[in-house]
């Protein structure tokens, strides 16, 4: 394998319209702002990676590009991009925060590694264990009369997984959603619910009791991030798993969680951990304290399901699936040359080198707000 360097890295701010307004416990989207890495080698290869930060939960766009441009940059060109482990060693010292930022910068060092090795970034991370994922629709429309219409075209489509976003609204309106696809559907659908923190730690137990009869797959992050016990105790108290996202981001949080009784299942992010390596390292932990893991996702482009998908596919144990529909089902339009891979309600793992998509130069002008280089 012939060394190469890195001679440039691009940052591109992107602004993707969106089908909805999707409502959630901690606030409303109606767009997908995100920052794509492109990073060039001597050898003429580019790899492609992500940030995609939910302000209101990991952090911003703008302070994940600033991150990468200015603080990340200098380190970077020139160097070797084989040493993925000491480049993320490194950004992690320099640069606190920012997961998103570190995702990005190692899914587009390894889509390079990738290509120079003729191996998929599910192989770099260890193994390919699976060649698709079961997929997860999120139900956030607050006018459920246009989810149910959605709901039907994609059971049509195979998706048997649905994740009620709970919380926004008053509990009568979250009851009478799940009531009506039980009614409709049956024990057909696998529904989850997450409430994005939204609910009040005092009242979250007699809440969540009331929805056990409905057999959820999972309850997650009724309480807020930093309400650890709360979620202890409810996880104590309800026989449906509860899932800890915003309260799990790293190993170092699954650790404390695994030690307390967090929750039964934590959800895996690259945009929390800080990339594929960094969340292999929190399933790690999580299998060693007999909690289950998810394959979550913030607001994405098909770059970073992708990535997420890679990770998905390199897990030693998935059950639950993994909800990277946004690309297909979310945004009105993708920025990958290829649709993102979901065929009959499951997500399949890009085949070929490295990452095993890329960016349309077109879509990617037709949507960049800003570009750092
Ligand atoms: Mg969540």
């Amino acid at each position: 394998m012939q060394r190469q360097k890195i001679e440039a890295l691009r940052i591109h701010l992107v602004d993707l319209p969106v089908r909805a307004v999707h409502s959630h416990g901690s606030g409303d989207v109606a767009g997908i702002r995100s920052v794509l890495l492109e990073i060039t080698t001597d050898g003429g290869l580019t790899g492609w990676g992500e940030a995609s930060p939910w302000p209101v939960f990991t952090g911003t766009a703008e302070g994940n590009a600033a991150a990468l441009h200015v603080h990340l940059r200098p380190h970077l060109l020139g160097a070797d991009p084989v040493q993925v482990e000491k480049h993320l060693a490194l950004a992690e010292a320099v640069v606190v925060g920012c997961p998103e930022a570190k995702a990005a910068l190692e899914t587009a060092l390894l889509d390079v590694v990738g290509q120079m090795a003729g191996l998929s970034i599910a192989e770099l991370a260890g193994a390919r264990h699976r060649a698709a994922i079961p997929m997860s629709f999120s139900v956030a429309n607050p006018d459920f009369d246009a989810d149910l219409d959605d709901i039907a075209r994609l059971y049509e489509d195979g998706v048997r997984l649905f994740k009620l976003k709970t919380g926004f609204a008053e509990h009568a309106f979250d009851r009478m959603r799940l009531e009506k696809l039980r009614d409709r559907y049956g024990d057909a659908l696998s529904l989850r619910i997450d409430y994005n923190q939204g609910l009040r730690a005092t009242d979250a137990i007699r809440t969540l009791r009331d929805l056990e009869p409905f057999g959820l797959a999972f309850i997650e992050q009724p309480v807020k991030r930093h309400e650890r016990a709360a979620l202890a105790a409810i996880t104590r108290a309800l026989d449906t798993p509860i899932m800890a996202d915003e309260s799990v981001f790293d190993a170092r949080e699954a650790l404390a969680g695994v030690e307390m009784g967090l929750a039964d299942i934590f959800a895996l992010k690259i945009m929390k951990s800080g990339g594929i390596r960094r969340a292999l390292e929190v399933a790690a932990i999580a299998r060693l304290g007999g909690i289950d893991v998810y394959g979550g996702c913030m607001f994405e482009t098909g770059v970073a399901h992708a990535a997420g998908a890679h990770l998905m596919a390199a897990l030693p144990d998935l059950h639950l699936g993994c909800e990277f529909y946004m690309s297909t089902y979310y945004a009105r339009e993708d920025l990958l040359a290829e649709p993102f891979p979901v065929r009959g309600g499951l997500v399949h793992v890009p085949e070929g080198p490295g990452l095993g998509v890329t960016v349309d130069p077109e879509r990617l002008a037709k949507y960049r707000t800003d570009l750092l280089q």
